[in-house]
Parts: C-alpha cells; structure tokens; sequence
C-alpha cells in the first residue's frame, strides 16, 4: 500500500508535468516549431523508482540519471519498456564498461579519452553507442566539457572513433543575472550545433542539441533546444542522503 505522503507526491508529480508540459507547448508554439521537435527529459536522480514509475504512468517516455551505480541499481524496478534512458552525469572512464550497452545514450562525453574508452568497451559488445558531446558552455572550471571554439575540431575526432555515434551536444548552462544573459548562451550553442551539422561530417547526426533544466526550459526551447532535462521541477526538491 502507498502511503498517504506518498500519494501526495503522486499527485504532486502529475499536477507538475502538466503544467510543464503546457509551458513546453507555449514556448514551442512562440519560437514557431513543432511540438514533436522537443522532448521532455525527466531526470530522476535521488528519485525512487515507485515515483519514477509513477512519471512513466503520466506519459514520461525519456529519463536521465547521473551516476552508474544508481541507474544499475534501480533499472531492474523500472517499466522502461516504452521509457529510453540517457546517461547525464560525468562519467568516470573506469565505469564506461559497466554503463556501455544499459543505456539508450550517453549525454556526457567530456573527453576524448572517455570518448575512446566508449568506443573500445562498445566494439567488444559489438554495438555501437549513441553519444552527445558536452559543451562548458560557461567556460566554468567547476564544470566538465569541451569548450564552444574547439568543439568542431573535437567532433571530428571523436566521429572516426569506431563504436561511438554522436547524435548531438549537451550543456549545463550556467547560473545567469538575466533572461538576456541564458538566451545569448544558449543562443551560442544553437548557433555551434548548426555549424556543425552544416559541415556534414561522415557519423555525425546533429539531431539532439540537449540543454535546458528547471530553472531554464523556457529560455532555452525558445534558442532551439530539442530536449530539457527537468528534474526538481517535476519530483520536487531533492534529497540527498
Ligand atoms: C540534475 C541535473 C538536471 C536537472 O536539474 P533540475 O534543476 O533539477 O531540473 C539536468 N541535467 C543534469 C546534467 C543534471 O545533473
């Protein structure tokens, strides 16, 4: 039986993705694209699987967790046969083995050396892992990515590793004064995204240019983002214990 603080956060969870999936609608609409070209990610670290479940329920069909340990241990709980999973977190080359193969896409490669690792651990599967390159797009030394001006020549680098495909780039935004601050950020990194898939570079699919979180979806669908990752504000504040 659930109890009753429990379905109070049921019900928290499904009022929250409705609104946020109207705000989604509303911001698509005002930059004039089509709904389909956004997905919604919920990210579910800290989260326990019977509330993940519960999003799932209410439609959520993508999630994003941050660490191995933590997405290996609930998967086996999880209904993911209509929900995909990516990888959000910096990932640490000693645990690509355990990742590789769990995951539908890996949104943190920060490195080419994690992009190599990647690829080795995907060629002794024999699959070939789908990757988004992530950006530091702050130029923040407490975050992990390559930076904007090198991000080019590094996709071409990491294109000619056997078993990685890179479907797109990734950001943590950094914490801005102002509305016109984020959106001349995110703005940089659409811009980055469609110079790149410009050049049609052999096993490069430019289709995902993920960036925006709760504090920032808005902003960040209207410069062209095709996939927020929104977790406090659909699970609520989180518990770290
Ligand atoms: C935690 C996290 C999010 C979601 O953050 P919220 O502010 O709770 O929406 C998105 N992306 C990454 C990489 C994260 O670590």
């Amino acid at each position: 039986m659930d109890s009753l603080s429990d379905r109070k956060r049921f019900d928290d969870i499904s009022l929250n993705l409705e609104e946020i999936r109207e705000n989604i609608a509303r911001a698509v609409a005002q930059s004039g694209r089509n709904a389909d070209e956004v997905s919604l990610m919920a990210v579910t670290k800290t989260v326990d699987s019977r509330f993940i479940n519960h999003a799932i329920g209410c439609g959520v069909n993508l999630i994003g967790e941050n660490k191995v340990q933590e997405f290996l241990a609930k998967k086996p709980e999880l209904n993911l046969t209509d929900c995909r999973s990516h990888l959000i977190g910096h990932l640490q080359t000693n645990k690509v083995s355990k990742i590789v193969g769990e995951v539908d896409l890996i949104q943190s490669v920060d490195s080419i050396r994690l992009a190599k690792e990647i690829g080795k651990r995907s060629a002794l599967l024999g699959i070939n892992s789908k990757v988004l390159i992530e950006i530091n797009v702050g130029n923040e030394d407490s975050k992990f990515g390559f930076c904007l001006d090198e991000v080019a020549e590094r996709a071409h680098e990491i294109a000619e590793i056997e078993g990685v495909c890179v479907e797109g780039l990734m950001c943590v935004a950094p914490i801005c004064e102002n509305e016109s601050e984020i959106r001349t950020i995110f703005s940089n990194m659409h811009r980055t995204f469609i110079d790149i898939r410009s050049k049609n570079i052999d096993n490069i699919n430019m289709n995902v240019l993920s960036m925006g979180m709760s504090a920032d979806y808005i902003p960040a669908i209207l410069e062209g983002s095709t996939l927020v990752r929104v977790g406090s504000a659909i699970f609520g504040a989180r518990n770290y214990r």
